[in-house]
C-alpha cells in the first residue's frame, strides 16, 4: 500500500466524497474504475472507504461487490474487516461473516478493538445456528476483559437463544457481573420463545427494574402461547402503557378467538388518548374481520383516511382488504385495492385473491392473477394458495391444475403441504375422490389432518362410505380430540341409513371424551351483536318471537316443497324430534331474528362458527326467494350469498 501526499490529498478527498454520494452499485463501479486509473486503489484509506460503503450502505449487490474488492487487496486493516463482518451478519449469508471473522483473527497482528466485531459475529453465529463456532467465540471472550462487558454478554445470550440453547444462555446470564435491563429482557424473551412460560414468569417476577419492553415481552409471549388470561394480568399491572402494550394485548385476544375484547380494548386505548400505530390498526382490523360485522371496520377505515395514515407500503391496505372480504363486503375490498393504485405490495394482491376465493369468485381471482402477470409482479406461494382455493371453491378443476403447474414450472415454487391440501380439496369437492386420493399417495410428504379432512368431507358430500370411513380413521389418529370428523363420519353412515354404525360413532365419542363444539351464529342488529346457540337462545327476551317466526317460515317453505333433510342429524331421536331440532340450528334462529328486526331492503349478515349444514343451506336458499331477502352467511370455510333461491357457492362448500 502506498501513502499519498501533496496534490493527491485533494484527489482522495474528492473521491471519498463522491463515493459517499453513491446511489447504486453501477456508480460505485465507475468510481472504482477511476480509482484503478489513478492508482488510488492502492491507497488503504480510500479502498477501505469503498469496501465499507459497499458493505454497509445497503445498496443492492453492495456486499458481494465489497467482498470482491476485498479479495484483491493485501494487508486489509481492522476497520475493513469490521465493516464486512457487520455487513454479512445482517445479510442472508451470515456464515460469510463467521468466515471473515476467523480470517481476521489469523491475519491481524494487533487484535485491539476486535470487540467492535463481537456483537456482529455472535449475531451471525445465532442466525446461522452455528453452535460450535458460537462456543469458540464465547470461549475467546471469556479469556479477555470483555467478559465483564454487559453489552458483549447480552450478545452471547441472544446468540445461544437464537441457536435454541436456552440453558447455555441462562448460564451466561447467571454468571454476568452486571445485568442491565436488556439482559433481563433478552433472557425473558428467550424463555418465552422457547415455550418456557414458568421460567419466564419466575424471571419476570425477579426483574429489579422492569421497563415497558419487559412488560410487552411478557404480554406478547403469553398471548402467543395461548395464555390470554395471564397476558391480561400482566397488562393490567402496567401503569404506563405504550401503543405496543395495547397492540400486544389486542393480538393476544385475536389469537384467543376473542375479537370482541380486542375491539373493546382498542376503544379503551383511543379514549385514553393513545394514538394507534400501523400494527395496532392491523390488529384491530383483524379482530373486526373475525367478528364479521362491517360497521366497526368502516369506522376504522374512516379514521385511517381522516388521519391521513398511508395505506401502502405497509400492511394496512391488505388488512383492510382482508377485513372487508371477511365481513362479506367484497366490493369494498375491491375499492381499497384500487385505491392503492401504484405501490401495491404482494400482500395487497394476495389478500384480494384469497378474499375472492372465500366468496366463491374463482373467475375473478384468476383475472386478478392475470393482471399480476401482465404487470410482471412475481407471485409467491401465498398467491397460489389463494388461487388454488379459489378454484376448489368453484369446482374449477382444470384451472386449478393449470395454476398448480405454472406455480412449479414458471415460478419455480416448490409446493408445500398446504398446496397439496388444496389439490386434494379441489378434486374432492368436484367429486373426483380417486384423483384426490391419488394426490395424497404421490405427494412427497405425509398427508396432514387437513388433507384427510378434505377427503372426509368430500366423501360425506358425495356419499362414498368406504373412502370416507378410511379418511375419518386417519383424521381420528392424527387429531383424536377433533369432534368434526366424528360428526362427518356419523353423517356418512346416516346417509347410508347405517344406524348401528351411527350409534357406534356416538359411543366412540363418549368413550374418548370428545365434545361437540356447539353451533353458534351471530347477527348484528342496530349496532348490537346477538348470538344464538343451538337450541338455546342467549337472548331470552326474543325467545318466543324467534320460535314463532321459525314456525311461520317452516310452514311457508313447506308449501314450496321444503322437506327437512334428516340424514345429517347426529342425534339419535325420533324422526319427528329430528325435524324440530333441525329447526333450532343456530343459523335458522339468527335468520328468524334478522327477518323480524332488519328492515326489508337491507341484506341480512350472519356469521356461523361451524360449517353450515345441508338442511340449513337449502332452507336459507328458499327463504331468500320466498321472503325476497338477500342473505349472506359466513361459515367456518367461506361465504354464502343467498339471493332469489340460489347460493353463490353453487353447492361447493
Ligand atoms: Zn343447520
Ligand atoms: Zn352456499
Amino acid at each position: 500500500m502506498t501513502t499519498i501526499s501533496g496534490p493527491q490529498t485533494l484527489l482522495v478527498t474528492s473521491t471519498v466524497s463522491t463515493l459517499e454520494k453513491c446511489k447504486s452499485i453501477y456508480e460505485m463501479r465507475q468510481i472504482h474504475a477511476h480509482m484503478i486509473k489513478t492508482n488510488l486503489v492502492n491507497h488503504t484509506f480510500t479502498v477501505g472507504k469503498l469496501i465499507t460503503l459497499g458493505s454497509l450502505s445497503g445498496l443492492s449487490g453492495g456486499l458481494d461487490y465489497a467482498l470482491s474488492v476485498f479479495s484483491q487487496i493485501r494487508n486489509p486493516n481492522a476497520s475493513i474487516f469490521f465493516a464486512l463482518i457487520k455487513g454479512f451478519s445482517d445479510s442472508s449469508n451470515p456464515l460469510q461473516s463467521i468466515i471473515l471473522y476467523a480470517h481476521m483473527l489469523s491475519c491481524l497482528k494487533e487484535l485491539n478493538g476486535i470487540e467492535f466485531s463481537l456483537p456482529s459475529v455472535l449475531k451471525a453465529c445465532g442466525k446461522s445456528r452455528s453452535f460450535e463456532e458460537g462456543r469458540q467465540v464465547h470461549a475467546q471472550i471469556l479469556k479477555t476483559h470483555f467478559r465483564f462487558d454487559p453489552f458483549v454478554s447480552n450478545s452471547v445470550i441472544r446468540m445461544y437463544e437464537e441457536i435454541g440453547e436456552i440453558e447455555f444462555a441462562r448460564r451466561v446470564f447467571d454468571k454476568m457481573f452486571e445485568r442491565d435491563v436488556i439482559s433481563w429482557n433478552s433472557m425473558i424473551t428467550g424463555y418465552l420463545r422457547a415455550g418456557e412460560i414458568e421460567l419466564a414468569r419466575g424471571l419476570f417476577n425477579k426483574t429489579p427494574k422492569r421497563d415497558v419492553v419487559t412488560y410487552n415481552a411478557m404480554i406478547d409471549g403469553y398471548g402467543k402461547c395461548g395464555k390470554c388470561g395471564l397476558a391480561e394480568e400482566v397488562f393490567r399491572m402496567m401503569s404506563d402503557k405504550d401503543v405496543v402494550s395495547w397492540t400486544s394485548m389486542m393480538s393476544a385476544y385475536v389469537l384467543d378467538h376473542r375479537p370482541r375484547q380486542a375491539l373493546d380494548l382498542f376503544r379503551e386505548m383511543l379514549s385514553l388518548g393513545v394514538r394507534p400505530d400501523a400494527a395496532a390498526l392491523v390488529s384491530v382490523l383483524s379482530a373486526i374481520g373475525d367478528l364479521g360485522f362491517v360497521e366497526e371496520g368502516k369506522w376504522i377505515h374512516t379514521y385511517i383516511s381522516a388521519n391521513k395514515i398511508t395505506l401502502s407500503p405497509g400492511f394496512i391496505a391488505s388488512a383492510l382488504i382482508d377485513m372487508y372480504s371477511k365481513c362479506g363486503h367484497i366490493e369494498n375490498a375491491y375499492h381499497v385495492f384500487r385505491c392503492v393504485s401504484h405501490r401495491k405490495s404482494i400482500g395487497d394482491w394476495n389478500s384480494l385473491i384469497s378474499g375472492l376465493a372465500t366468496h366463491g369468485l374463482g373467475q375473478e381471482a384468476l383475472e386478478i392473477f392475470l393482471d399480476m402477470e401482465r404487470m410482471e409482479i412475481e407471485p409467491d406461494e401465498i398467491t397460489f394458495l389463494g388461487l388454488l382455493s379459489a378454484c376448489s371453491h368453484r369446482g374449477m378443476v382444470d384451472e386449478g391444475l393449470y395454476c398448480f403447474k405454472i406455480m412449479q414450472e414458471k415460478y419455480n415454487i416448490v409446493p408445500k403441504i398446504q398446496h397439496y391440501g388444496c389439490m386434494v380439496d379441489l378434486y374432492g369437492r368436484a367429486g373426483l375422490l380417486e384423483d384426490a386420493l391419488g394426490v395424497i399417495q404421490t405427494m412427497p410428504m405425509e398427508a396432514d389432518v387437513l388433507a384427510w379432512k378434505a377427503i372426509l368431507s368430500a366423501s360425506t358430500k358425495h356419499g362414498n362410505v368406504t373412502i370416507g370411513e378410511n379418511a375419518a380413521f386417519r383424521v381420528m389418529d392424527l387429531a383424536p380430540e377433533d369432534s368434526s370428523c366424528y360428526v362427518l363420519l356419523s353423517n356418512i353412515y346416516a346417509k347410508a341409513r347405517r344406524w348401528d354404525d351411527v350409534a357406534k360413532v356416538r359411543l366412540m365419542m363418549k368413550q374418548r371424551g370428545v365434545r361437540k363444539i356447539p353451533g353458534c351464529s351471530s347477527i348484528l342488529v342496530n349496532g348490537k351483536v346477538h348470538e344464538f346457540l343451538v337450541r338455546k337462545e342467549m337472548d331470552v327476551r326474543n325467545n318466543s318471537e324467534v320460535l314463532s317466526k321459525i314456525e311461520e317460515m317452516a310452514s311457508r317453505l313447506k308449501l314450496e316443497g321444503y322437506e327437512p333433510d334428516l340424514t345429517q342429524v347426529l342425534l339419535e331421536i325420533e324422526e319427528e324430534g329430528k325435524g324440530s331440532s333441525l329447526c333450532h340450528h343456530s343459523e335458522k334462529m339468527a335468520l328468524a331474528f334478522g327477518l323480524v328486526n332488519i328492515r326489508n331492503s337491507a341484506p341480512i349478515h350472519i356469521v356461523k362458527n361451524l360449517r353450515i349444514c345441508c338442511d340449513c343451506h337449502s332452507f336459507i336458499k328458499l327463504v331468500s326467494r320466498v321472503y325476497s331477502r338477500r342473505i349472506v352467511v359466513r361459515d367456518q370455510n367461506r361465504f354464502h350469498h343467498f339471493e332469489d333461491g340460489s347460493c353463490s357457492c353453487k353447492g361447493y362448500w
